[in-house]
């Protein structure tokens, strides 16, 4: 099959579909890969590197869209990407369309098959191509938290794992899914005192054996929160509750019991944020203070790694795209439920009844 990498337009979006190494393997696999030229240069790959791997570098997005039967991405094509969309061409990238009515109504009109990484499923009931992503938001979130905790992060100055014969900072992570575990482990590494919140019994339960003795796993209520928010140097907020807006469990009234310069880390911020006085930053300017506390709510977390960013998610998405170019997408989908619950747009019909719902599309 003949694949496409066109570069990302998506404003700061600095990660690409393909990594060099990727590249690689679907070559050894007998398929060939358009790499528009710089489309890796946000990530360190070079034009040289996909030279070297095997594919062809081309000059305008244009060119590639014309000829790849499938066209790999990360973020959702963008108006004038969507505009050269072709019938039958495969589309495998993020595309979060619930709330995107333009984009469904442009991919609908294009004829094209679009799977979108985030529906992609498997047999553990999770996500797994959008695991990647919350795995390094929790990384990260410990330490853009660990940053700002200090003076010239605007926060009260203190180290997260303390030194001997000084206490640790008191990390509390609210929320213990993928975001929230992986948070816990960066921050039980850095020798902070950890709590960690969850609501969920299995969820506890799993936290409890993995971490032991190394971080503190309790019940998420309003009266726990108000009393560890007191004392805690740094939280992340790690929640969601599938299918609706973040709660907010951090309210505007708890800022003035928290300390001075102590740091809020709102990662659940892409689905409206789980603390009263979150909004929305950049990494341009990532943090802002309310009432003597640090806030850092930045909606695309990842973007600030992507090179991690990338690598994690080619780790995910490669083997299914694989399977798309070996076998075409309608045996591909035909003989993988998983892969087929990504289908989300094919050949001029909406497939997926959650975006219908949420768009008041006929289903
Ligand atoms: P997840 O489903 O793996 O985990 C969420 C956890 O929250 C679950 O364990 C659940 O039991 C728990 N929870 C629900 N209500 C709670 C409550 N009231 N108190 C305590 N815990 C509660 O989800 P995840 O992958 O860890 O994602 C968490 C959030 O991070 C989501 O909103 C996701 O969209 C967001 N996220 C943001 C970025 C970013 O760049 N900002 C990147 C990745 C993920």
């Amino acid at each position: 099959m003949l694949i496409g990498v066109p570069k990302e337009i998506k404003n700061h979006e600095y990660r690409v579909g393909l990594t060099p190494e990727s590249v690689a393997e679907l070559i050894q696999d007998g398929h060939s890969v358009l790499v528009e030229t710089q489309a890796g240069s946000g990530v360190g790959a070079s034009d040289e590197d996909y030279i070297a791997a095997g594919a062809k570098i081309i000059e305008t997005a244009k060119e590639i869209f014309e000829k790849a039967e499938m066209i790999i991405k990360v973020k959702e094509p963008q108006a004038v990407e969507r505009a050269m969309l072709r019938p039958g061409q495969i589309l495998y990238t993020y595309l979060h369309l619930a709330p995107d009515a333009p984009q469904t109504e442009d991919l609908i009109k294009s004829g094209a098959v679009c799977i979108a990484y985030e529906t992609v499923t498997n047999d553990d009931g999770i996500l797994p191509l959008l695991r990647p992503m919350s795995q390094v938001a929790g990384r990260l979130s410990i330490q853009v938290g660990a940053k700002a905790l200090q003076k010239d992060g605007g926060g009260r100055g203190m180290l997260l794992g303390g030194v001997p014969g000084v206490a640790p900072a008191k990390v509390v992570i609210i929320g213990g899914g993928d975001v929230g575990f992986n948070a816990a482990q960066m921050a039980v590494g850095m020798q902070a005192d950890v709590t960690i919140l969850d609501r969920s019994n299995k969820r506890m339960e799993e936290l409890s054996y993995h971490f032991g003795n190394r971080a503190k796993v309790i019940r998420s209520t309003p009266a726990v929160l108000d009393e560890l928010l007191k004392t805690a140097d740094l939280v992340i907020g790690a929640v969601l509750v599938p299918g609706a807006a973040a709660p907010k469990l951090v309210t505007r009234e708890h800022l003035s019991t928290m300390m001075d310069g102590s740091v809020l880390v709102d990662v659940a911020i892409d689905q409206g944020g789980c603390f009263e006085t979150s909004h929305a930053t950049t990494h341009a300017d990532p943090t802002y203070i309310v009432d003597g506390v640090v806030h850092y709510c930045v909606a695309n977390m990842p973007g600030a790694v992507a090179r991690t960013s990338t690598y994690a998610l080619n780790a995910a998405t490669l083997n299914h795209a694989k399977r798309l170019a070996r076998l075409g997408w309608k045996e591909a989908l035909r003989s993988d439920a998983h892969l087929l619950n990504g289908l989300n747009v094919c050949e001029g019909k909406l497939t997926i009844e959650a975006v219908a719902e949420a768009q008041g599309l006929e289903w």
